[in-house]
């Protein structure tokens, strides 16, 4: 399976619009790996995770097909994370797109805020197809199964991280998370995961509330080790940075390469065989 980390940053991106912190002109000065847009992942070109603003941007720099999407799913309504306006570019009069709808899997808030926003312009013309999902509940897509698992994220909506079996493999997409509800930790022991993504916000900041931070995410490896949760040759990588974290991806990669853990950056592909 083919992982490609689209974007790789918070809400923010780094370096963040109108910002003038360390991090944010080290990265206007060096570009590469430091430049980082908002957060999304596809899987073999069919099934993607979240649709920030930068998706444009995304698709233009690793010559993506955007129709060959048949899944669609959301971690939560966050503007990082759902850009609903550029859906509307999928509909008639905007694109000839192929026939079929793309299902969208989401929770109340992302469904909600997706027919709002079609429905200023026609309605989903059988474009989209809108499926709620409930959390724990094992849903069977076109392109994978996913199992919604709750987050700490943000108390007004169920934010979901995803547990995904696709093609053999089990990933575990866990951001935007915090530190997971007990639930959570209780369904993924024994999970024998291939790939966990982990989201590590705010860097080393003392705070694990709505984001994890360095020390969250190195405790998360440890209950993973202990409570079987990963195959032994497993990947975790990290993502979803926001420049508040003042880490540059060398400072990021020196942090997690004595660890095993693989920083992602905008553009990252990952071959699991
Ligand atoms: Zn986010
Ligand atoms: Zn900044
Ligand atoms: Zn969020």
């Amino acid at each position: 399976m083919r992982i490609r980390f689209l974007g790789t940053a918070a809400f923010e991106g780094i370096p963040s619009l109108f910002c003038r912190c360390g991090l944010c002109l080290k990265a206007k000065e060096l570009g590469g790996k430091e430049i980082r847009s908002r957060t999304s992942m596809l899987l073999d070109d069919d099934l993607k995770i979240d649709f920030p603003p930068d998706t444009f941007l995304h698709m233009v720099r690793d010559g993506l097909d955007l129709e060959r999407i048949k899944d669609l799913i959301f971690t939560h309504s966050h503007s990082d994370h759902l850009y609903a306006e550029d859906l509307v570019a999928r509909l008639p009069g905007y694109a000839q797109s192929d026939a079929h709808p793309i299902q969208v899997y989401g929770n109340d808030a992302v469904l909600l805020r997706i027919k709002q926003t079609l429905d200023f312009n026609g309605g989903l013309q059988e474009k989209f197809v809108l499926n709620r999902l409930k959390p724990f509940e094992r849903k069977e897509l076109q392109t994978a199964v996913v199992v919604p698992l709750p987050a700490s994220h943000d108390p007004i909506e169920a934010c979901y991280v995803y547990y995904i079996e696709k093609d053999g493999k089990s990933i575990l997409y866990g951001h935007d998370s915090g530190w997971f509800p007990e639930e959570t930790w209780d369904w993924l022991r024994g999970k024998q995961l291939d790939l966990a993504v982990l989201e590590c916000t705010v860097g080393k900041i003392n705070y694990r509330q709505s984001h994890m931070n360095v020390d969250a995410v190195l405790e998360t490896k440890q209950f993973f080790a202990e409570n079987g949760v990963l195959k032994p040759e497993a990947n975790i990588v990290v993502t979803h940075f926001s420049h508040n974290g003042q880490l540059s991806h060398s400072d990021l990669t020196e942090i997690f390469t004595p660890h095993g853990i693989q920083v992602a950056y905008d553009g990252m592909v990952l071959e699991l065989p």
